[in-house]
């Protein structure tokens, strides 16, 4: 069964192309120039006006995550189905390692949820959040595995955080194996301080979970972490960077050539303290960490961007409902589960950077789709339009008018973080290994449909 994609604007992080696209079983087999002989083919899909797309690859989300006593609201099941329905057509979730816990079992667990029950291919990454010596000889069998980047966190002690000697090892271990070492880079120890005087005080609103958490804690560990990577040779990718100051680190260890990379996220792009600040209870909707920033971080991060010295855009998507799982923290910010969410709107709300000015059309793809591939040894089965790839593919209408709202979205929660945002252009199908998953204003995808994708290495380093 082939498939023609006809008459669409072919966008790749290296251009855009007048082409038609033909696809054959799973696989993209040919790009053709539209001045060439139009190919044969079963079925036709106009993409007059449209762009053509390599289907977008979220890094960073958190299916069915536990957290402090609760679990992010959305399963695999209903959170690769709002990825499709966004455009997104591979995510990376995380692997979580309970303390006493062993690696391998743990990507067993994650298999168990995930294995049948997404919409569109996925791949793991691994928490690290107990360093001992059957750790650090397991990291090797999840590389086997296809797993091969392994998180630390500088925050969160007592949960996830791993101590500077912990985390040294493990960077030694993922330098040696061929790893890449991801950072939660807050000083997690600071703001444990920080919190616990504000709640004594009484000051026990959702904002203050943003201004116990200053962005000179997210410089200061951003700075720690690469020093770290530097001496055991590890590459280092900074997750969820939000703050000016981390950037700066970022920027000035690659301006050295050392192999650091970062991610930052929709919500640090469009939304700020402002928001964590809006009252009755509204703030804890926007509690993440590290925390919405003041405003005035926004221009660094476009221009991070731009330069590169943040490669890639991911969400960080970790839902939790406003009712019964933001409410336990109403009189305690300390008790709001962290997290926002967010893989459905990745691909439009980065759009809107391309309307407003922000991002070239190509970048748009590279940050979304070609880098996140690159980065994570997908590429180029994914993160590409062209012969011998996945024929994931999304069509995208940049003309169309859509608003963001909880009434309207799929993801599995009460509240949309960007109500009532008017979004320029929009996703009109989405095809995941050539199978027909988004068909306008409708999901024909399956659920299962999606594989569990063997990654290999990170292919930026040399
Ligand atoms: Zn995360």
């Amino acid at each position: 069964m082939t498939t023609l994609i006809q008459n669409g604007l072919v966008v790749t992080a290296t251009g855009t192309l007048h082409a038609n696209v033909v696809v054959d079983g799973e696989k993209i087999t040919a790009v053709v120039d539209r001045s060439a002989p139009v190919p044969q083919a079963d079925k036709i899909i106009d993409a007059t006006g449209k762009y053509v797309l390599p289907g977008g690859i979220d890094v960073h989300t958190h299916m069915e995550m536990p957290f402090g006593g609760t679990s992010s609201a959305d399963t695999f099941e209903t959170g690769t189905r709002a990825a499709a329905w966004g455009g997104t057509t591979t995510i990376v979730d995380f692997a979580v390692q309970a303390k006493g816990t062993g690696l391998l079992a743990t990507l067993d667990k994650w298999h168990a949820k995930a294995d049948g029950n997404c919409s569109v291919d996925y791949g793991f990454h691994m928490i690290v959040s107990d360093v001992n010596e059957t750790t650090l000889k397991e990291m090797d069998a999840c590389i086997a595995a296809g797993v091969n980047s392994f998180k630390m966190f500088m925050a969160y002690p007592g949960v996830f955080y791993a101590t500077d000697g912990e985390i040294l090892l493990a960077m030694q271990k993922a330098a040696a194996s061929g790893g890449t070492v991801m950072m939660h880079a807050e000083n997690g120890i600071a703001i444990d301080q920080l919190v616990a005087q504000a709640i004594a005080a009484g000051r026990t609103d959702p904002v203050h979970h943003g201004l116990t958490r200053p962005p000179e804690l997210e410089g200061e560990a951003t700075s720690r972490a690469i020093t770290l990577a530097k001496v055991a040779n590890c590459p280092l990718y900074i997750v969820h960077l939000s703050a000016a100051q981390a950037l700066a680190a970022v920027a000035e260890a690659r301006d050295t050539g050392q192999n650091v990379f970062a991610e930052t996220c929709p919500q640090y792009l469009y939304l700020s303290i402002d928001d964590l600040a809006r009252p009755d209870f509204e703030g804890s909707k926007f509690v993440c960490s590290p925390p919405l920033r003041p405003a005035s971080h926004q221009a660094s991060l476009w221009a991070g961007l731009r330069t590169n010295d943040l490669s890639v855009v991911s969400t960080d998507h970790c839902p939790f409902c406003f009712k019964d799982q933001k409410e336990l923290g109403r009189g305690d910010f300390s008790k709001i589960p962290n997290g926002m969410p967010g893989v459905e709107h990745r691909m439009d709300l980065l759009h809107q950077g391309v309307v407003s000015g922000h991002l070239t059309l190509p970048r748009w793809v590279e940050v979304c789709s070609t880098t996140p591939a690159r980065m994570f040894g997908l590429y180029p089965r994914k993160g590409v339009i062209a012969a011998g790839s996945d024929a994931d593919i999304v069509i995208y209408d940049p003309a169309a008018a859509q608003t963001l709202s909880a009434a309207t979205h799929h993801m599995n929660v009460d509240y949309s973080a960007y109500e009532g945002m008017p979004i320029t252009g929009k996703v009109v199908t989405v095809l995941s290994r050539g199978r027909l998953v988004i068909d306008g204003e409708t999901y024909v995808g399956s659920t299962g449909h999606g594989q569990f994708l063997d990654r290999g290495l990170n292919q930026y380093l040399v």
